[in-house]
């Protein structure tokens, strides 16, 4: 046990800061966590939770109206924004409750403000300091709004979930899952939506089928979707706001949603007091034990410019305890880690795109499905599913599998498990599907996708 207040201390109470601080205090470490904001961080308060929550509220309307053929009449009932929100915030508080109590059930101690590092063994909130052994930031994200001519009127994720009244009219900028989902979320409460995005189609980095998928389906759902555009400026104007866009158009709106990028959480921090190198992008560099070039301090989640995704923060500050409190050393294996996309229909992935099997391993075999939900046969929604697989020819190993469709994202965990297995594709043909799903689609595509 070291002479110093605490062998760790935490900055920041988000998904990965939680994790380490309550494993390594079961562990024995005298710990303390500092959070200026929200206990359970951006997941639980501003990002999965709540937009979850929220994606479940969308997809009602549209059940409802799929219902018809199915034989449920009557009128469709009106959505009302301040139920949804207000219960939001109810499971919201209860969940940093409990945050907060797992963490005094491990004896770590919960400090309320913002920390600043004054040195390598000394942590500062508000006019009290704290002398620590070891020192971990875990600080996350922020979002950002770049400047231009009415800046000052868009909106970011922080703030869209607790929106006084409900934007009507509601234009999203960006092009990555968080715009996407945002804009599949109010254009199912009823919003009339427009969703921009600069670059020839969205959602960098997916396989290109499921970009192309998702936004033929996304547009078919009614959201307003244009590429190679931005916005020029934003006025306000006696009926509300007027977005005016580099093609020269106008669109009006009753808010404007950025979700173009978020920046490492280091206001006020303090690095300056300590040798923390930062990467070009601003993220605090660490190596595969999150420890930074100050000895004494460790990074690990967001802040450090990873997959940023819960789970990934998760077994992060996970692995960090073992590793300095248990004496463990088994790193974090960031291969086939899957994620989804909650727009509607959802998405899921797991493993290598297209290209990047393609620049891995030159030969790939590829199975693509493009089919009519059942449901959707007798609800008439004209909505298709899309899945592929892909396969390194020379192994016969699955390193690709991506879907558009209902319950991506639930089928998609499965398959990870299969894939990080080294599941082949010999493997997937003998497994016996489930009927009548469409995750069964994943076990039964036999043809090698030709190209014509
Ligand atoms: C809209 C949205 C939707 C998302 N959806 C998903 C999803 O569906 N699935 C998924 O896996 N991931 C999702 N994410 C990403 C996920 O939320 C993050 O990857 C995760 O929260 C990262 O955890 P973290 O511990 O690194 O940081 P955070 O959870 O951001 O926690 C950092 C904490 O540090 C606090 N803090 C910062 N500076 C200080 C300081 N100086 N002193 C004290 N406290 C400080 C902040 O207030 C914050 O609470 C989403 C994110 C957003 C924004």
């Amino acid at each position: 046990m070291s002479d110093k207040d605490y062998d760790l201390f935490v900055i920041g109470a988000g998904s990965g800061g939680v994790r380490a601080a309550r494993m390594a205090s079961g562990f024995g470490a005298r710990v303390a966590i500092a959070e200026d904001r929200y206990m359970g961080g951006t997941c639980v308060n501003v990002g999965c939770v709540p937009k979850k929550l929220y994606v479940y509220a969308s997809e009602y309307g549209k059940g409802y109206e799929d219902g018809r053929e199915f034989g449920w009449q009557g009128d469709k009932p009106a959505f009302y924004w301040p139920t949804l929100r207000d219960n939001k915030k109810n499971e919201i508080s209860r969940l940093n409750a409990i945050y907060k109590n797992l963490l005094q059930g491990v004896q770590a101690e919960v400090i309320d403000g913002r920390a600043r590092l004054v040195d390598a063994n000394t942590v500062a909130v508000s006019d009290r300091h704290y002398t620590t052994e070891r020192i971990l930031i875990a600080t996350g994200t922020w979002p950002y709004v770049p400047d231009f001519p009415g800046s000052e009127y868009a909106i970011t994720s922080n703030e869209v979930f607790d929106l006084e009244n409900f934007p009507e009219r509601l234009v999203v900028v960006g092009g990555g899952y968080i715009a996407v989902e945002f804009a599949g979320i109010f254009n199912g409460l009823g919003s009339q939506v427009t969703q921009l995005y600069r670059g020839p189609l969205f959602l960098r980095g997916f396989d290109a089928d499921i970009r192309a998928h998702a936004a033929q389906e996304i547009r078919k759902t009614g959201v307003d979707l244009r590429f190679e555009v931005n916005v020029e400026s934003i006025a306000s104007t006696p009926d509300g706001l007027l977005v005016t866009l580099t093609d020269g158009q106008t669109v009006p709106a009753d808010a404007v949603l950025y979700a173009t990028g978020r920046r490492p959480h280091l206001d006020g921090l303090g690095l300056e007091n300590v040798n923390v190198v930062l990467s070009d992008a601003g993220t605090i560099v660490v190596d595969h034990e999150f420890q930074t070039s100050e000895p004494g301090i460790y990074a690990l989640g967001d802040i450090t410019g990873g997959m940023e995704l819960t789970p990934v923060a998760l077994a992060e500050g996970m692995a960090f305890a073992r590793r300095v409190y248990r004496d463990s050393a088994s790193p974090v294996d960031y291969d086939f880690i899957p994620t989804a996309v909650f727009c509607q229909p959802n998405i899921g992935t797991v493993g290598f795109t297209e290209e990047e099997a393609q620049a891995r391993f030159g030969k790939i075999t590829l199975f693509k499905s493009t089919f009519r939900p059942m449901k959707h046969t007798i609800s008439g929604r004209d909505e298709k599913t899309f899945m592929k697989l892909i396969v390194d020819t020379a192994s016969d190993r699955v390193v690709g599998a991506h879907m558009v469709g209902p319950d991506a994202g639930e089928i998609m965990q499965g398959l990870a498990i299969a894939m990080r297995a080294g599941a082949t594709k010999a493997v997937f043909d003998t497994t016996i599907g489930i009927h009548p799903t469409a995750a069964e689609e994943f076990v039964t595509m036999r043809e090698p996708w030709q190209d014509d």
